[in-house]
């Protein structure tokens, strides 16, 4: 066993999530000095009192950890770069931890601006189907890093760009892209500076001889795959399109040029989820599985709540929450996989176009039903081009969606709000709950 370089050092650990906890909690193993600090949390947290930023001893501090997607702009960051401090994030630490263990599990990461969480779970799910071994997801998704159990044979990992940001040392068996949405980049000071601090996962799992996935459904996928192609053996391209060596078109699964029949689950509708099997499949080959054993395991695929899940049917009622698209491209693939749907959507708008989202919802004879803070915008933005109903909040237009499903030939009622959830939830997960709760209701 080699020597901790985390041993002995003094640690302020800004921001105590999930992620944060999860790093005190490792570090206290490590019998590392620690000091914390939360913008809004005051009182004691597993022993330890939070610690303003004007208030601590900054020559005692070697090392600040900031909570994933602190802005750099924050005081204690400013700080800690005046005073010097190393800085580190939860994904070196645990690259660290990786590679410092004797017996350390291997990993697939994955990464990119949409359908990461999907991709995740879904290999999750393949690997458990059809390997032996303990395989355990996590990351973004589920548990954090460093609470990730070191005697699994596999993680799966969600990597978000905060996560990669602070990283350096990182590298996976098997990193999958799934893509990378210009939307995205432009709301990254550089652009270069954005793709850069991603690009370094797939090198530095390239350089470490990992297999790398790529979704090539963008200029940027497709520019890394030419790249990486002419450097590893161990690239593959995933996608919708031919040009990607395993890719999913009208239904079927096609790798290296074969065909396979694919038995869709439910909780998979939608083009936009052609990409995830895609990926996924790419990744549990690259971790060496067995396709036909894959393709029998993607049909029990449960889905992830909140993301176009399958609630309820009875009648000629369907009920679908797709509470975690908040924003305008989600909610374009939602009213595409479910044309015609009686379509609530609304909370607290994003200042972005709305014109897509209108075609798209003209184009799959979508009614909305707009609520929450803003659904004035939405009416101003769709009423031109679909029947739009202004509804104070979500349980009215609920209780409209279904009264004017009722009394046609009935159809799907789907959450799918393109905003926020903050004008009335937590978060998108409550929001969801809150739209269970009346299906389950309605139902009972
Ligand atoms: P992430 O973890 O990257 O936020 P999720 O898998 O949680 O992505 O999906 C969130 C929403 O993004 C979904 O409800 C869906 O509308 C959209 N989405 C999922 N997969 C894709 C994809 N491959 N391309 C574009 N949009 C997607």
């Amino acid at each position: 066993m080699q020597v901790d370089p985390l041993h002995h050092r003094c640690f302020y650990v800004y921001g105590l999530g999930l992620s944060g906890m999860a790093v005190v909690g490792y570090l206290e193993d490590q019998m590392a000095r620690i000091i914390v600090g939360d913008d809004k949390i005051n009182d004691d947290v597993a022993g330890h009192a939070p610690q303003h930023v004007d208030d601590i001893d900054w020559g005692v501090v070697d090392v600040f950890v900031p909570a994933p997607g602190l802005p750099e702009t924050h005081p204690a960051y400013v700080r800690a770069r005046q005073e010097k401090c190393e800085i580190l994030g939860e994904l070196e630490i645990y690259a660290w931890k990786m590679m410092l263990a004797d017996e350390a599990p291997r990993i697939i990461a994955v990464t990119g601006t949409n359908g990461k969480s999907t991709t995740t779970a879904l290999i999750a799910h393949l690997m458990d189907s059809v390997t032996e071994g303990s395989i355990v997801a996590g990351g973004n998704l589920g548990l954090p890093l460093l609470k990730m159990p070191m005697d699994a044979n596999w993680h799966v990992v969600e990597l978000s760009s905060y996560q990669l940001d602070l990283q350096t040392s990182f590298a996976s068996d098997v990193a999958v892209l799934t893509n990378l949405g210009v939307d995205h980049l432009d709301r990254h000071g550089s652009v270069e500076a954005y793709h850069g601090a991603k690009k370094k996962l797939f090198d530095q799992t390239c350089d470490h001889g990992g297999r790398l996935v790529l979704g090539v459904v963008d200029a940027v996928g497709l520019a890394w795959y030419q790249e990486f192609s002419g450097r590893t053996p161990r690239a593959k391209s995933v996608g919708l399109g031919e040009d990607a060596q395993i890719h999913v078109a009208d239904g079927q699964l096609h790798v290296d040029g074969v065909t396979y029949p694919l038995d869709i689950p439910k909780s998979l509708q939608g083009r936009h989820n052609g990409e995830n099997i895609a990926s996924a499949i790419g990744a549990c080959l690259a971790a060496g599985n067995e396709l036909d054993e894959l393709l029998s395991a993607l049909a029990s695929f449960p889905g992830l709540p909140h993301r176009l899940e399958h609630v309820l049917r009875k009648g000629e009622l369907e009920f679908v929450n797709d509470s975690k698209a908040t924003n305008a491209s989600s909610t374009c693939h939602a009213l595409r996989a479910w044309p015609g749907s009686y379509w609530l959507v609304g909370g607290l708008s994003k200042p972005e176009d709305l014109s897509i989202l209108a075609k798209t919802a003209k184009e799959t004879s979508a009614k909305a039903f707009a609520f929450g803070k803003d659904a004035g915008v939405f009416v101003d933005a769709l009423s031109d081009f679909v029947p739009v109903t202004q509804c104070p909040d979500l349980e009215k237009a609920f209780h409209a969606a279904v009264a004017q499903a009722q009394k046609g030939d009935g159809g799907t009622i789907l959450l799918s709000p393109a905003s926020a959830s903050f004008d009335a939830y937590p978060n998108f997960m409550a929001r969801g709950e809150h739209f269970r709760g009346l299906v389950e209701a309605w139902g009972a």
